[in-house]
């Protein structure tokens, strides 16, 4: 069952051809018009109000199918979530950082959702996991202490913006104490006035393009330079040196659990997620921040990026499982080597949404299915993928539900 999905111009999108979501809409669906100077940020597959998928062939909401069809959710999931499904399957093509951002806890989730209704606008959580498809930047999770000190011992800059005060205190404080010190200090950096922020920034900005590269790069100077020419005195700019910067090559992973900072930079991802739109932002965005939630519900552990990289398990030959410690969802990437004609895909006992991002193949004996397609498949249904085009691996991402 074949979908027509939703696309999201977000400014902060790539542009034309440079974004995945645009090729591979265009690439399946031959009424789209790719438009150069449009970005294309995300490609939505489910059932979100705010951009629901359709059936094709039946020309009806997806949302509507499962209401009317619940059977094909699967037991498991009628049970949990009732007669809908319970993730959000996305392709997001990022050109400039999305905010600075956490995701709350359903418990907090709850409680903010009551407190002010009109910011945030549904009680559940939001955990989320991405999946590179080009080399994909993000910012995750706080630096180890070691690092966050060695930057704040050579950035004068940052340190007026927290007050040497705070930041004495942290270089010198025992390990029982590290985390308040470090709380302190980046509520500090995160409230200090915006004028101060921004003298600092620029301050910070003239001496970087006069310093040798390897001062440059041990500076993470042209990052910096790149999100401030997108957020011009943003106080996130600085958040950079407190941040862990992670490249993820193609096929790697990141799972962002309740209360894990982080903010998408650069590249093209899948992502999937539980049925939330409870953002806490706090920086690089023109939208709502909301610094003083995002500061108290924040994990201030402090981890190395390689402790960052969510690894998947083996299934068989062709396909790998990315299973996070949620019940909302789950990730399969398929991938056919070259030469193989046919593929059996795995059956789930939940409903599922496959996406084809590289390859051409076809299904059900006379349904042709190429880069870019999309289809619903019911719990427990067999599909056996013929290989139509096997010069090179067929590339697939499944979401399912993770009970
Ligand atoms: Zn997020």
């Amino acid at each position: 069952m074949e979908l027509k999905c939703k696309i999201q111009t977000y400014d902060w999108g790539r542009h034309g051809i440079d974004s995945t979501v645009a090729t591979l809409a265009k690439s399946a669906n031959s009424d789209f018009t790719l438009d150069e100077k449009k970005p294309y940020a995300e490609l939505w597959m489910g059932t979100h109000p705010n951009g629901p998928s359709h059936m094709k062939e039946l020309n009806i909401p997806l949302d509507k199918y499962i209401k009317e069809n619940s059977i094909v959710l699967g037991n498991d999931v009628q049970k949990i979530f009732g007669k809908h499904l319970p993730f959000l399957f996305k392709v997001l093509s990022v050109n400039k950082a999305l905010s600075i951002q956490a995701h709350p806890n359903k418990e907090k989730a709850e409680e903010l959702h009551q407190q002010y209704p009109t910011i945030y606008k549904d009680a559940n959580h939001k955990p989320e996991l991405a999946i590179a498809l080009t080399p994909f930047e993000a910012l995750c999770g706080f630096r180890p202490i070691r690092e966050i000190k060695e930057l704040l011992e050579i950035l004068p800059e940052l340190r007026a913006v927290i007050g040497e005060d705070k930041v004495l205190k942290f270089m010198t404080t025992d390990e029982a104490s590290i985390s308040k010190a470090l709380k302190i200090c980046f509520h500090s950096l995160m409230t200090c006035d915006p004028g101060l922020v921004a003298l600092q920034l620029r301050k910070l900005l003239d001496r970087l393009s006069n310093l040798d590269d390897s001062l440059r790069q041990t500076l993470h100077a042209s990052l910096l330079e790149r999100l401030y020419s997108d957020y011009p005195g943003d106080v996130g700019c600085f958040s950079i040196y407190f941040f862990n910067f992670i490249t993820m090559q193609p096929g790697e992973a990141i799972y962002l659990g309740p209360n894990e900072p982080h903010a998408y930079l650069f590249g093209d991802c899948i992502e999937c997620m539980a049925c939330s739109d409870n953002v806490v932002r706090a920086g690089l965005t023109p939208k709502l921040k909301d610094v003083p939630t995002l500061i108290e519900m924040l994990t201030y552990s402090c981890e190395p990026v390689s402790a960052k990289r969510f690894q998947p398990y083996r299934e068989d030959e062709c396909t790998e499982v990315f299973r996070p410690p949620v019940s909302e969802f789950s990730v399969a990437k398929i991938t056919i080597p070259p030469g193989r004609s046919s593929y059996n895909i795995i059956p789930r006992s939940t409903a599922s949404i496959l996406i084809i991002i590289n390859g051409k193949g076809e299904i059900s004996s006379s349904k042709v299915l190429y880069r870019g397609s999309v289809i619903f498949i019911p719990a427990n249904e067999k599909i056996g993928m013929k290989v139509l085009c096997g010069c090179h691996p067929m590339l697939m991402f499944q979401a399912f539900v993770n009970v």
